[in-house]
């Protein structure tokens, strides 16, 4: 079957001036099958976000190919574009900067049916109100303003929004790292019914795997610019190869004390490089504890070892 999304070697290259060049996505690939999570994790500043908005077209990439249902999006034009943004929505990572203060939570849900021109009148007022209580929340809120709500509330309404006119994708650009641990979990279950009830797929962006692990069918670990490991979570999870992810997984406690022991503390020295200034050959090493001589001269492939399982690492090939 034909995955719903593929992303191929894709680059997005900032030019900052003075020769400076960040190069934030710096030849990533992987696909998503229809109606699976796809988790994406890495530390602040690796490129996941901006990962994200280039594949959603926020920006243009530098390079490379996004496949939606088979098609390049970046050579869609009119009609075909326009069901392109139909099918493809994006929930934010801050649901107090995402939501415009001055209109009604109505009409912010409302918004995408009005720019397409999906419904008005009755027809409008009952999908929001569907739309409402597919989140959690009911009709009575339509008419209340963002501030009026908590931060999960608002994420609730972000995700009303999203799926207003019924998109087959949503990116999830770190829907919960703004919320309170409390009420990270509900909005993650949120995520999962609504998967379930509208057959969505998704890419849900977070900074750390025990963020993803409870929605994540696939996981890709980014780091400066490029992934370093894709897997089936349960794979990743169990038995992770590159080094990087190896260090994001030990800093999780793990409740089974036989993986515990198994499964030593590796601290990470230093900090993460500047995107800017990126290291020779494998981004990681710098920071790696196994780093050999050939890891500073050739950057390593992006290989699958196993059936599904990519890493890009010299002490995989
Ligand atoms: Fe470490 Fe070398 Fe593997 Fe990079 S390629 S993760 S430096 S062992
Ligand atoms: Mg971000």
């Amino acid at each position: 079957e034909q995955p719903i999304l593929e992303v191929r070697n894709l680059r997005k290259h900032f030019n900052l001036g003075d020769g400076k060049i960040l190069k934030a996505v710096d030849g990533v690939n992987f696909a998503i099958n229809k109606g699976e999570t796809f988790g994406l994790v890495g530390e602040s500043g690796c490129g996941k976000s901006t990962a994200g908005r280039t594949i959603i077209r926020l920006y243009e990439a530098t390079d490379g190919e996004v496949l939606f249902n088979g098609k390049d999006i970046r050579k869609l034009e009119g009609k075909q574009r326009q069901q392109l943004y139909r099918n493809m929505q994006m929930v934010y990572q801050d649901p107090y900067a995402s939501l415009n203060p001055r209109m009604t939570v109505g009409n912010i849900i409302a918004e995408g049916l009005d720019i397409h021109g999906l419904a008005s009148g009755k027809k409008r007022r009952e999908r929001v109100s569907e739309l409402l209580n597919d989140v959690g929340l009911n009709e009575e809120h339509a008419s209340r303003f963002p501030h009026e709500f908590s931060g999960g509330q608002r994420q609730r309404i972000g995700i009303a929004r999203a799926l207003a006119i019924e998109p087959q994708f949503i990116i999830a650009d770190e829907p919960i790292s703004a919320l309170d641990v409390s009420v990270q979990a509900q909005v993650v279950n949120l995520f999962k019914k609504l998967q379930r009830e509208h057959g969505l797929t998704y890419l849900f962006i977070a900074h750390d795997l025990a963020m993803v692990k409870h929605i994540s069918d696939r996981i890709g670990v980014m780091y400066l610019g490029k992934l370093a490991e894709v897997a089936p979570s349960e794979q990743l999870y169990a038995k992770p190869l590159h080094p990087y992810t190896q260090s994001l997984l030990s800093a999780i406690p793990i409740p089974d004390p036989q993986l515990q022991r198994k499964r030593e503390r590796i601290i990470l020295k230093g900090e993460i490089p500047s995107p800017l200034n990126p290291p020779s050959g494998c981004p990681f090493r710098t920071r790696c504890p196994f780093a050999m001589d050939v890891c500073a001269q050739v950057m390593p492939e992006f290989k699958e070892v196993e059936p599904g399982h990519f890493v890009a690492c010299h002490l995989h090939t």
